[in-house]
């Protein structure tokens, strides 16, 4: 397997300081910027001014810190951080649309990117179809003339498959077409940027922070587009103002030091828990195994070192079923029953009941998200193998298995 990217590197050789030569960088508390001069002030607002700051609205030297680091994780020139995920992705979304314009996406995505699609874009008739990202033959017969973007998500919320970034990048390419890929599941394990993706984005809240402490997002992309979203005449990221507390950057800064340890603790994780659900011949979902539609594919696309991620779903088949061991997984300490991920505690809960809850349960049925499916975003544990025994106290006593 070709070594491919490593963003862990990447992010391990910049170096930034604080203003007395602190080992983290400053953090700028303020919204506007004193000038000398007139003329700078001028250019700064013609956005020709290198280094110059104007209004934390549109740049903070904090938040420039936390996005170059995020854009040498991606290996895109630039990046941009946002108050949420669903910051990220709106503001990308309408930059690159205008009222008739047509979109594709996968339509397994995270519910408010789901609900974003389906429900809010029809305010400004921006079309959208929604196709199985895997089914590549379909996503081409999808693209119209107006088409411009496909958009989907490196491994999809919940159903965990993995959409093939070289091909849709290539299909995007030949029809002049953006492609947008949400990374928020696999930091590091992924680089879509490097693989073919014009634009990256996070949520974020979940891995990448890890701390469930605050809610961020994140759009890595050319420094052209970084540019054209802080516009102060039409950039959708300076008019519509989604812009992250540089308080907060600087605490999400501090965390990305360790993302890479982490993520390889919850593959290792994962990939002990999806194991042995496989020996107890409970129905699951881990692109880390072999029996998963997608693995050869995200083998191909994977970096190395970081593993298959730390997401698992299983289907109980009922949600009256997953109801009472959820409570009670949550009751032994597996976990908790929480929406989110990438905490160091393993949290668990159904989707079709709760992040995919935008989704009308007809396409939850279509598209194969079973009312029993819990998805697992397996925690830090040291000891996974007392972990798995809880689980599986659970799953006996429910008479589950
Ligand atoms: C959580 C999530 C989002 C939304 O991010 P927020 O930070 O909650 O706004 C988008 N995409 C995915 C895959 C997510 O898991």
């Amino acid at each position: 397997m070709a070594k491919k990217y490593d963003p862990a590197t990447a992010i391990q050789r910049i170096e930034q300081f604080g203003e007395f030569g602190g080992v983290n960088p400053s953090i700028t508390d303020s919204a506007t910027y004193t000038f000398l001069e007139e003329k700078t002030m001028i250019d700064a607002f013609h956005g020709e001014t290198e280094g110059c700051f104007l209004y934390s609205r549109h740049w903070n030297p904090t938040n420039k810190y936390l996005s170059d680091v995020l854009a040498a994780m991606e290996g895109t020139e630039s990046a941009w951080v946002t108050g949420s995920g669903m910051g990220a992705i709106t503001t990308t979304l309408l930059q690159l649309c205008n009222t008739g314009d047509h979109i594709i996406t996968s339509v397994t995505t995270y519910g408010g990117t789901y609900a974003f699609f389906a429900n809010y874009l029809k305010k400004f008739n921006i079309e959208v179809s929604f196709v199985n990202i895997t089914d590549l033959e379909s996503v081409k017969k999808a693209i119209k003339p107006n088409t411009k973007v496909i958009y989907t998500e490196t491994m999809t919320n919940p159903m965990l498959q993995i959409s093939n970034i070289p091909e849709l990048g290539k299909m995007a390419k030949e029809n002049n077409i953006k492609l947008v890929v949400d990374n928020t599941f696999t930091p590091m394990i992924f680089s879509p940027a490097k693989l073919g993706a014009d634009i990256v984005v996070y949520s974020m809240t979940k891995f990448i922070n890890g701390k469930n402490d605050a809610v961020a997002g994140a759009i890595c992309a050319s420094t052209e587009f970084i540019n054209d979203i802080s516009n102060v005449n039409d950039g959708t990221a300076m008019l519509l103002g989604p812009v992250l507390d540089p308080l907060r950057s600087s605490s999400i800064l501090k965390n990305i030091g360790t993302l890479h340890i982490r993520m390889q603790k919850h593959s290792e994780n994962a990939m002990y828990i999806a194991k042995k659900f496989v020996e107890i011949g409970l129905k699951h979902n881990y692109p880390g195994l072999q029996d998963h539609p997608d693995h050869i594919l995200m083998k191909s696309m994977m970096n190395e070192g970081f593993g298959f991620g730390g997401m698992i779903a299983i289907d109980l088949g009922t949600a009256e079923k997953a109801t009472p061991f959820m409570e009670m997984m949550q009751e032994r300490g597996v976990g908790y029953h929480a929406v989110s991920l990438g905490y160091f505690k393993t949290l668990f809960s159904n989707s079709g009941r709760s992040t995919s809850s935008e989704v009308p349960v007809e396409i939850q049925a279509e598209m194969g998200l079973s009312p029993g499916l819990i998805r697992f975003s397996v925690g830090l544990d040291h000891d996974i193998e007392a972990s798995f025994q809880l689980v599986k106290s659970c799953l006996d006593d429910l008479k589950l298995l």
